[in-house]
């Protein structure tokens, strides 16, 4: 076997590269989890989804999924029309919270509930 921080070879059954110091196997061990926190959202389904059907005329559950934008239009189209088009933020909630929204606004997948 070989270390994979230096690639000098090892002892069988090593637990740290004699060389380098890297503890041996440690990035084959951690590499899973990494990837998978640059693909998936760490932001909540079903938080960005309630946020939104009860704070949706501010545009709360779009600023905590990272859609600044559409949450800042929420916000505005609310006031514009004097609390009507809170309607679009409820309606976005139940798109959030039923799956529609795939991903938060830095284009990350949002695990299912
Ligand atoms: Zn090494």
């Amino acid at each position: 076997m070989y270390c994979s921080h230096c690639g000098k070879e090892l002892e069988e059954g090593a637990k740290f590269c004699s060389y380098c110091g890297e503890k041996v196997g440690s990035y084959s061990g951690t590499f899973p989890t990494k990837q998978k926190s640059t693909l998936y959202s760490d932001k909540s389904r079903l938080a960005a989804g309630l946020l939104q059907i009860f704070l949706g005329g501010f545009g709360i559950g779009r600023f905590y999924l990272g859609y600044i934008g559409l949450g800042v239009a929420q916000l505005l189209v609310s006031i514009f029309t004097l609390g009507l088009g809170s309607i679009w933020g409820f309606i976005d909630g139940i798109l959030i919270l039923t799956g529609f929204v795939k991903e938060d606004g830095k284009g990350k997948i949002l695990e299912d509930l």
